[in-house]
């Protein structure tokens, strides 16, 4: 089978390694869609702060068929089932995994890091990740949309972090991918005022059509604007989608009091570093929080809203490369034409 491994930053290759041998329990996954995130931008590029271990096989977010299992499976899963691989391994038993915040667990292993991921043909799922519960049957929906419910749980997870379900008015800074994928899932959660910013006319038009009531091109204006829109009130929930710690401080004079912030997007290292005054946060009692990946309960919901229908997605895949073309796929992700680029190594 190929698999994309890279060597070391910038050295990605394409091999011809032999198909995983599964031991009892484990179940084999044919990748169908294998999305290029801007982790992996990050991780190919070698300017993410926790690198992964070289050689590495990137790709967690990813959807395919379950072909081969090791013997027979204590779970409803079978051969033939259409899966999303929720890719996170915690170690279950340190504070973080007790608390239920799983998906900040330090000891924690993930496909696409320590774990071979989705840039390959096939990937091993092994006996522990099957039995947690990895394997989210998704048949029925097309595998690229079946890849999104990774960052839409991302996006999900940090949304209950604002409470956004509950904001009178939402803002969205930056409508990349994840911007977007913000907007659609708010609206799918009944948030019916979103305000969204970004440069790209495109993008706005893009952030419009997903149910943005107004989209902004940056200016030194865009604060007020965005206070105009909510009757002079502000947003009481905030999330940064784009990677620019630069993007956060020009819209604090947007925020209603009380507002909750989600700095959402990761950062480049180096251009990380955000001011805010510290009476500003004491005396209107503002929440900023981070959010990072998802637990698996939020990817369950968020395949459940993409199983039934209420929450279409298919439209963010706008391209589909082989996997011979992994590194060109990434290349082309940094460049920012497309929303999301599928890596289909079934081409
Ligand atoms: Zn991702
Ligand atoms: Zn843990």
């Amino acid at each position: 089978m190929k698999q994309a491994i890279l060597f070391a930053p910038l050295d990605l290759r394409i091999q011809e390694i032999d198909v995983p041998a599964l031991e009892p329990g484990d179940c084999l996954i044919r990748v169908e869609s294998a999305l290029v995130c801007g982790t992996d931008i990050r991780i190919y590029e070698g300017t993410k702060k926790n690198n992964v271990d070289y050689p590495s096989v990137l790709g967690h977010e990813f959807c395919g068929q379950i072909v081969d299992t090791g013997g027979p499976l204590e779970s409803d899963l079978q051969p033939g089932d259409r899966v999303a691989v929720y890719p996170l391994v915690p170690c279950g038993d340190c504070a973080a995994c007790l608390r239920g915040r799983e998906n900040i667990c330090r000891q924690r292993v993930a496909f696409g890091y320590q774990l071979p991921g989705g840039f390959a043909e096939f990937v091993r799922v092994p006996a522990n990740a099957v039995s947690a519960g990895n394997l989210v049957k998704v048949n029925g929906i097309d595998p690229g949309s079946g890849a999104l419910i990774e960052p839409l749980a991302c996006a999900y997870n940090g949304l209950k972090l604002i409470d956004a379900a509950n904001a009178q008015a939402m803002l969205v800074v930056g409508c990349g991918p994840l911007g977007i994928m913000h907007i659609r899932l708010a609206r799918a959660l009944g948030v019916e005022h979103i305000v969204a910013v970004d440069p790209s006319n495109e993008r706005r038009a893009i952030a419009e059509a997903s149910g943005a009531e107004l989209a902004l091109a940056p200016s030194p204006q865009t604060s007020a604007q965005i206070r105009e829109f909510t009757g002079g009130a502000g947003v009481d929930a905030m999330v940064v989608a784009v990677g620019r710690a630069d993007a956060v401080e020009p819209y604090l004079n947007a925020l209603a009091p009380g507002a909750k912030i989600n700095v959402f997007a990761g950062f480049p290292t180096g251009g990380d570093s955000i001011t805010i005054r510290a009476n500003d946060i004491h005396y209107n009692e503002y929440s900023i929080v981070g959010s990072s990946s998802s637990h698996l309960s939020d990817f369950k919901h968020v395949a459940s809203l993409v199983v039934s229908g209420i929450l279409q997605v298919a439209d963010l895949v706008t391209r589909t490369m082989s996997i011979e073309d992994t590194a060109e796929a990434i290349l082309a992700a940094k460049a920012g034409g497309d929303l999301r680029i599928a890596i289909d190594a079934t081409r």
